[in-house]
């Protein structure tokens, strides 16, 4: 028996945290956003498989952390185990910049405020510094990952099947949607190939935004978002996947298996077609704000996954700001119909 050789380990690995395209452009972005910046680019040539580029304003990059940023494992957001119960930002686990580093070539630009000029640093696959040259990119970082998955020929097939391009797309857009949505004093641009493609659209008119503080066992939970209207026309307001169904928990976009089933029941309950409205699921965007220290971020490599300590209350929560929009209680007719 031999042990792998590192490239092979650190190959490995990372192709199970960056997956797709999408999950390097929320990566970065996240880094954007935990950076403070209030400015986004995001550029694809190819749907992402030539080039990601996301440029931010944030605070750039230490010059004395650049030669570990990209090593695994290296983070300026938590120094121990403790802090992930006040976690506020998005990263934590510092394996992000060196998984991108794995499967693809990445170059970045970065400059803080004590900087005179900005500097572009090739990264190899270790992570380490290779090259570096002065740029002209103004204050914030600037991370370009070009032909990604090269080494991974089945992945990369995978993603450069056209319709499995547009899907794809579909999601990194949705995605950025919803950043935009949470975050409502952040600039934010897509394009693709050169051609703008979406900037924060206009809340449809179908929308209301919603906000309350429900106090539970003296925990303040928060719920703030955009909902279709009660009685709203179901073909604009729901999709056929929960892809737009956007649950957030501290800013965080997560998968939820009982929220999402609670909202869309609810949903449904409010809809005058149920048949129809119980194969959709609502296009909405809702962000919980429970305590740091009542959430377990650290769940999948992707950080979707969470764990809430006190789950029974976090729904409890969620279906008193339900009731409030949609009006129904669980155990009317309607609602068990709903599904
Ligand atoms: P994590 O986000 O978990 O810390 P990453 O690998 O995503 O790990 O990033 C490593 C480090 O690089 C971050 O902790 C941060 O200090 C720095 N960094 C990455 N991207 C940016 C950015 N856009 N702006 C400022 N700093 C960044
Ligand atoms: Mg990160």
């Amino acid at each position: 028996m031999k042990a792998l050789p590192p490239e092979t380990v650190r190959l490995l690995c990372s192709s199970q945290v960056i997956t797709s395209v999408l999950n390097v452009v929320k990566e970065l972005v996240e880094n954007s956003l935990d950076a403070g910046s209030s400015s986004l680019e995001v550029k694809l040539e190819n749907y992402g498989l030539d080039r990601i580029e996301v440029r931010d304003n944030g605070s750039g990059i230490k010059a004395t952390d650049v030669p570990v940023m990209a090593v695994k494992h290296y983070t300026s957001k938590i120094s121990c185990h403790e802090d992930l119960e006040r976690l506020e930002t998005y990263g934590f686990r510092g394996e992000a910049l060196a998984s991108i580093c794995a499967i693809s070539e990445v170059v970045i630009t970065t400059k803080t405020a004590d900087d005179d000029f900005s500097l572009q640093y090739s990264v190899d696959h270790n992570g380490q510094i290779v090259s570096q040259k002065p740029s002209h990119l103004g204050e914030g970082t600037t991370v370009c990952a070009a032909n990604l998955f090269r080494k991974l020929p089945v992945r990369r097939q995978y993603y450069s099947n056209s319709k499995k391009c547009k899907e794809e797309l579909k999601r990194v857009q949705n995605l950025l949607m919803a950043y935009a949505v949470v975050k409502p004093e952040l600039r934010i641009t897509l394009s693709l190939n050169k051609y703008g493609l979406w900037q924060r659209g206009k809340i449809k008119k179908n929308y209301t935004r919603f906000n309350m503080e429900i106090y539970l066992m003296f925990v303040q939970i928060g719920i703030d978002g955009f909902f279709p209207k009660p009685g709203s026309d179901l073909n604009s307001t729901s999709s056929s996947s929960p892809d737009k169904t956007f649950i957030f928990v501290n800013s965080r976009p997560v998968h939820h298996k009982e929220i999402l089933k609670l909202i869309k029941q609810y949903y449904t309950s409010a809809q005058s077609n149920k048949e129809s409205a119980n194969r959709r699921y609502p296009i909405l965007m809702m962000n919980i704000t429970i305590p740091a220290s009542t959430v377990d971020v650290n769940l999948t490599p992707d950080k979707t996954e969470v764990m809430l300590q006190n789950k029974e209350g976090v729904l409890l929560a969620v279906e008193t700001m339900l009731i409030s929009l949609y009006g129904y209680s669980i155990g009317d007719d309607d609602l068990k119909a709903g599904g």
